[in-house]
Order: structure tokens, then sequence, then C-alpha cells
């Protein structure tokens, strides 16, 4: 059988895998066929579902592949061995959080010391004044840049619209664009994005807790553009869509949340922020634009700019709380702690990160070490700060690539 052939079955698979678990598919925009024929009648058996990731992975492995396709197959593999692992999950199988995410993500992620926290810590505790702990410091200065809720929408409605220009000019956004915002409450997350296919999505903000500043540039970024709306846009452009524009790659209409295009997503995501924001010129535009229009006092965009650099390394917290946490040597008390400690969290926030962890599990690793892997390994081919023009450049060609985080020798 010819790779399409698998393509589709590996389709069917996942569309099936999501009877078992709302969470397992982000995205499907194939044929509407076969998503009813997946939700028609009882779901088929997780043992049955395995057996037919197990076949389709030896098809793959003995399917003649044209030289142009070969990056085809990895990805088809790569996807395929995530799914299968997460169906083993499903099954109840316990894997350990590095296993998990290997067989997830296909990385290994590495381990933070405390020392590395106390370390960024110790450097906060420089650019936050007044009394108190550095944690206390962090929410009191925190506080000073929460955008009212009133405003939220116009402040958002902003930044989208400035990331969405921005990145216009560097990558072929099709015709159909579009963008929606919607506002939810009582979720895991803090927003999601949910590809509709025919280049638009629906963007949803959680409401639940107060949204700082900081978050609105970062969503509409890593939500938006040149974030995980124009990752699925060009995909699906590139590869889903028939010829001329596309491949006519059908594996490309479905996007399963637990799986090695994960890290990547989310990895480009976070990285796409600094790409099309860098440092001075997304200051300037928080403090000019964003702040009057939340009516906050600009004259804190600085410091706060200053505090949230050191929130990169405290971002690595997650994966050791989740870490501690799912191979039980955490009570659910302890990782909250560990936090509001490292990460600086509320506790109202860190009690929203363990839902989500409850949830996604490693999935949390998706989000630091992959921005942490991509930005290095579009550096090492010369897009780095001073070189933004090819900076831009790499970052496309990443977020319209089919090849996975072992074929990009990311890690
Ligand atoms: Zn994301």
């Amino acid at each position: 059988m010819a790779l399409s052939g698998w393509a589709e079955d590996y389709v069917k698979l996942v569309l099936a895998v999501g009877r078992h678990d709302a969470n397992a598919v982000d995205a499907y925009y194939g044929p509407q066929s076969w998503r009813e024929a997946a939700e028609a009648g009882a779901p088929r058996p997780l043992a049955e579902l395995r057996t037919e990731a197990r076949r389709i992975l030896a098809g793959l492995g003995g399917a003649e592949v044209p030289a142009g396709e070969l990056v085809r197959r990895d990805y088809l593999q790569g996807q395929l061995e995530a799914v299968a692992a997460h169906l083993a999950r499903l099954e109840g199988h316990r894997f350990s959080f590095d296993d998990e995410a290997e067989a997830l993500y296909q990385v290994r992620p590495p381990r933070t010391s405390e020392a590395t926290f106390e370390a960024a810590l110790a450097r906060l505790d420089q650019v936050l004044e007044g009394p108190g702990s550095v944690q206390e410091r962090y929410q009191r200065a925190r506080e000073r840049v929460i955008v009212p809720p009133d405003r939220v929408d116009a402040v958002f409605q902003a930044a989208i619209a400035e990331a969405r220009e921005r990145t216009r000019r560097h990558a072929p956004l099709p015709a159909s664009d579009h963008f929606r915002v919607e506002y939810v409450r009582d979720k895991a997350w803090s927003a999601y994005n949910w590809y509709q296919g025919g280049g638009t999505s629906v963007i949803q903000v959680n409401l639940d807790l107060p949204i700082a500043m900081d978050r609105a540039l970062d969503l509409a970024a890593h939500e938006g553009y040149p974030g995980h709306h124009v990752y699925n846009a060009l995909l699906e452009q590139r590869f889903a869509q028939g010829p001329p524009g596309g491949r006519g790659w059908v594996e490309f209409t479905v996007y399963p949340l637990f799986s090695p295009q994960s890290l990547i997503a989310e990895g480009t995501a976070n990285f796409g922020i600094e790409v099309a924001f860098p440092g001075p010129e997304r200051l300037a535009f928080e403090r000019d634009v964003l702040f009057p229009l939340a009516g906050l006092d600009p004259a804190e965009a600085d410091r706060w700019a200053r505090v949230q650099a050191e929130m990169k390394t405290l971002a690595f917290a997650d994966n050791e709380a989740a870490r501690g946490y799912l191979d039980g040597h955490l009570g659910r008390a302890e990782a909250e702690a560990f936090l509001v400690r490292y990460s600086l969290r509320t506790g109202a926030q860190a009690a929203q990160r363990l839902r989500f962890i409850d949830t996604y599990r490693s999935y949390v690793i998706n989000y630091n070490l992959g921005e942490h892997l991509v930005r290095a390994w579009v550096e090492r081919q010369g897009g780095t700060t001073d070189a933004p023009d090819r900076r831009w450049a790499l970052f496309v060609d990443l977020i319209s690539s089919p090849r996975l985080p072992r074929a990009l020798g990311l890690c």
C-alpha cells in the first residue's frame, strides 16, 4: 500500500482514540464522513486500537517510499509511536515522567536543580523593590499590571492586530485567514487555540484568574500570530490541501495532541513571541500602546519587562513540580508549594497548574523545553537576535515543516 493509504488509516485511528479521551484530538478538518464514522456506535476497544497502531507502523516500515516522501514516512512513524504510547497509557500502563515525555514528544527532559531556580530568585531579589519575600514582592509588582476586566478585550484585540501585522510581513498567511476570540471560565488552561481548518481559529481565553499585562502579548502571539494559528494554517496550506498549493497529505488534517508535533507547536508558539516582538520592541509596544489602553501606568512597563526576563528560567519549575508529583515524590500540596516558591505563582494559579498537570501530565515540557530547543535550533543556523530577517525565515521554515524533533536534531 502507498503511504497515502497508511496515512488515511492513521487519521481514522487518531479519531477513534478521541472517543476514549476528549483531549486527544486537538484539531481535525479532514472529511466529515470520517469523523461521523468514528463517532458512530460504541468506541472501538483500546486493545484493538493498539493492534491497529502496530499494524500501521509495520505497514509504514515496509511501504515503498519515493525519495521526496521519506520525510512524510518519518513524520507518520513518529506520530504513530506517540499514539501507541498514549493508548498504552489509556489502558492503564504507568510511565515514569521522563519515559512518558520521551515516548510522546521524542525528548527526555533534563532536570533543573533547585540551585538554578534559587539563583534566578536571587537576581529577582535585586529587581523587585520593597519589603517581604521575593514571592510577595513579585505578586505586588504583578498586581500593578493586572488588566482590568473591562479592558481585557480591547487589550487583546490590539495585541492580536499588531502580532498579525508583524507576522504577515514574513509568513504567507492564507487569504481566508481569520482568528476569533472567546472568553470562557472553569478550564484547566489559561488559553487554548482551536484550529478549525480553512485558515480560521477560535482562541478561548480563560477568565477564571486575573490577567497580567505580559499575558496579553504572550497569548496573542502564542495562540495566534505567529504561534498556533499560523502553524496550523501553514501546515494546512502546504501539506493538507491538494495541489497545486499543497501536497494532499491527509495526515495533516488531524492533530493528535499527545504527539511530538506538540513539542514543535508549543516551542515555536513560545519562541515566536520574541521573534515577532524582540525585547526592546516588545517593551515599546507594551509601554506605549497596551499599558495606556489598559489604563495602567506606562512607567511600570520597564520594570515588569526586567522581571519577566527571569521567568524564562523559572518556567522550568513546572517540569520539576510535574515530575515530582506524577512520579509520586511530591504530594499535591507540596507540588503547589513548589510552584508558588519557584514559578512565583499565586496559590490559585498553582492550583490551576496542578489541574493542568493532572490532565496533560508531561505535556508541560513542551512549553519551556520546547522553546529552549527551538531557539537553539534557530540560533545554530544563524537566526540570532542581531539577524532578525534570518531568524524570521528559519522560524517560518520550522512552522511549515513536517519534521519532528528527532528529524530536526532538536535533542
Ligand atoms: Zn500553546
